[in-house]
């Protein structure tokens, strides 16, 4: 999943390996690193090591393209692999001087779409609070597995949810996001509006061209219809990225932080908080 989107800053300190037009986190559990704005932070990645798997295929995607899955073999972490290696990395941190503060989900794709997703998490805080106190649990999501209750059951147990919603105009968010078919963003926002406002939004935006249209998620409509959405999810926060690195569109430009930062001042003139990143 996604710029800061988090996931580019994140992947920015963390191990990464290049995959085609993307980068991907070549281990399930990385780090920990030293990070000025998240402390000491151990990476999870919940999806296949050599493979993005998502259901969305964000045209910005640092990852890379979504490729067709049909036929191939996507081997996903086991759930009590994934639970020893845990709580194996936090024993051997505890009481050192990189026992986390964060333990941050954002892999190679969509964590929430794991099919053991809500287990794993009741796992993680199990070891999070035996082994690693302080640390809080970050999801980044596309909030598109929000319809599963069990999803938003397991997301409403941790610390920091920060869930996409690059549009709220359902032309803009297909051309953007490309989700699978079935997911819609009258869906996503239905799921976003059941967190009762503990949850962050993080939002990309950017303008350019991609498969004969052209893609603005910059204009006054644009904004103007998100605001309104963001009125009604009342997030704590709005995190606003800018494109930050090589995209699989080729034709997207990069807008600029005076630009972010005017959409910034928007949203906190509407009492919602921004992090312009
Ligand atoms: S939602 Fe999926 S396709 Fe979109 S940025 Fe995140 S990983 Fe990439």
């Amino acid at each position: 999943m996604d710029p800061f989107i988090l996931k580019i800053k994140i992947k920015s300190i963390f191990a990464e390996t290049k995959f085609m037009s993307g980068f991907l986190f070549d281990e399930l559990i990385f780090g920990p690193v030293h990070s000025r704005r998240l402390g000491v932070s151990l990476g999870i990645n919940l999806l296949p090591t050599d493979n993005k798997y998502c259901n969305f295929n964000c045209i910005y995607c640092e990852c890379g393209w979504t490729t067709k899955t049909k036929g191939v073999k996507i081997v996903l972490p086991k759930r009590d692999n994934f639970k020893a290696k845990l709580e194996t990395k936090l024993k051997e941190l505890q009481g050192t001087v990189n026992e986390p503060d964060a333990i941050t989900f954002a892999g190679n794709g969509e964590p929430t779409i794991h099919p053991k997703f809500a287990e794993i998490i009741d796992d993680t805080i199990a070891a999070r609070d035996n082994y690693a106190p302080k640390a809080a649990i970050s999801i980044l999501s596309n909030a598109s597995m929000l319809h599963k209750k069990s999803v938003t059951d397991a997301l409403k147990k941790v610390d920091n949810n920060i869930l996409k919603l690059d549009s709220a105009i359902e032309n803009t968010f297909n051309n953007i996001n490309q989700a699978q078919s079935g997911i819609s963003l009258d869906k996503i926002i239905e799921g976003l509006l059941a967190f009762d406002g503990k949850l962050i939004i993080q939002t990309l935006f950017f303008r350019g061209e991609y498969d004969g249209k052209i893609i603005d998620n910059t204009t006054d409509e644009e904004v103007e219809a998100w605001l309104l959405a963001l009125e009604k999810i009342k997030p704590e926060y709005v995190m606003l990225y800018p494109i930050d690195r090589g995209t699989p569109a080729k034709d997207l430009v990069k807008i600029p932080t005076d630009e972010l930062e005017a959409i910034a001042s928007k949203v906190e003139a509407r009492g919602i908080a921004t992090k312009v990143y």
